[in-house]
């Protein structure tokens, strides 16, 4: 097991386009980070230069205390599992598992006692001398994994690895993966654009856009804190409702809306009595809508545009003039398509972010 070093690691494609403007964070040893962000954000890059398959235009990397820049990738000691399982179509699972040790030349006994422990582990006992075409896709993305797991290596990272599965299985292969990384407690790095992979598999989450971090912290801090509006748009489902407008404190908060509309927000806000006048984004997570009374002064009234009961809890698309916002209700509170609900902010969990530079605003 090792920590990964990454000191202003930057990727430059030949064709000038910078994929990586300077990523510096390490990994733990033994934990399980996710590199999330939308695609094109350049997370598979930064991989692909910790695995070695892609060359450091400039910065330090580190595994363990090597340094591991011109190391080749067979030396890092590391595994890599892709969403394409690269599996030999012609070898057998058992062969498929084998093959690498094999070419490493570990004696025959040893890859015998590693193949029946990685398929012991994964639950691939059974189909140990079927071949990947009379696997489903969980199978084969078993054996992939199964693959990594018999090197033994110092750390794992995985891009993707579930990409290709149906949502079911997706979820199911998840929560595999954290309990295998929970015995094995192996260095982990996990690439991944889907927020919801992220949130559920990332001790720590590190979010990338147009190749540079935004923000590294473990899933609810980045979930209530998020340091800037891309973040604070980017994890949680349904997105946080942002709304640009210009603040006005008049006894409580006033959110004055580019179409006129007016949004009273609680006294209690978390807002700075400095902000008055001033023109910023306001975000409230759907669960932070609440129902509020007839006439409560700090509500407002919503339209119903669209009702999603999702079981658990009912997500209401609302309108407030020409804005759109999403409530989370409980599960029995489906009002009806077309109708009004006043609602209020949960004063606590309002967010503001800067319009120019969109971080997030502190109160002094
Ligand atoms: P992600 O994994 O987040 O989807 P990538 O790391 O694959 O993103 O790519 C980051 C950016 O670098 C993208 O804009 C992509 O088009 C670009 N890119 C990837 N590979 C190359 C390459 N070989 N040459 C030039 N640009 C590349």
């Amino acid at each position: 097991m090792a920590r990964v070093q990454l000191d202003d690691l930057r990727k430059v494609y030949p064709n000038g386009h910078v994929a990586v403007a300077g990523a510096t964070f390490e990994v733990g040893d033994g934990e399980r980070l996710v590199l999330v962000g939308p695609s094109g954000c350049g997370k598979s890059t930064l991989l692909r230069m910790i695995a070695g398959l892609e060359e450091i235009s400039s910065g330090t990397l580190r595994i363990g205390e090597r340094v591991v820049n011109d190391v080749a990738p067979k030396d890092r000691d590391i595994a890599m599992v892709f969403q394409s399982y690269a599996l030999y179509p012609h070898m057998s699972v058992a062969e498929n598992l084998a093959f690498g040790l094999r070419l490493r030349g570990l004696p025959k006994p040893a890859v015998a006692e590693r193949v029946a422990e990685a398929a012991r582990t994964l639950g691939l006992d059974a189909l140990l001398e079927r071949k990947p075409g009379q696997l489903s896709g969980g199978q084969r993305q078993r054996v992939a994994l199964g693959r990594a797991l018999v090197r033994q290596p110092q750390a794992f990272l995985l891009d993707e690895p579930l990409s290709n599965l149906d949502a079911k299985l997706r979820a199911g292969m998840r929560v595999e993966i954290a309990r295998l990384h929970q015995r094995l407690g192996t260095t982990m790095v996990y690439v991944t654009h889907d927020q919801i992979e992220a949130m559920t598999l990332g001790q720590r989450i590190v979010v990338m856009k147009d190749g540079q971090v935004q923000q590294i912290d473990t899933p609810m801090a980045l979930y209530e804190r998020p340091a800037n509006l891309f973040v604070a748009g980017f994890l949680g489902s349904p997105a946080m409702n942002l709304l640009r407008g210009r603040l006005q404190r008049d006894g409580g908060w006033t959110l004055e809306l580019a179409d006129g509309a007016r949004l009273p927000l609680p006294a209690e806000a978390r807002f700075d009595a400095g902000w008055h006048g001033r023109e910023l984004h306001v975000g409230v997570r759907p669960e932070h809508l609440l129902r509020a009374g007839e006439g409560e002064a700090e509500g407002f009234d919503a339209v119903v545009d669209v009702v999603e009961p999702v079981g658990s809890e009912v997500f209401v698309n609302l309108r407030v003039g020409t804005h759109a916002l999403v409530a989370r209700l409980a599960p029995g509170d489906v009002p009806a398509a077309g109708s009004t609900l006043r609602l209020r902010a949960a004063p606590a969990q309002l967010h503001a972010f800067d319009l120019a530079d969109e971080s997030a605003l502190m109160r002094e």
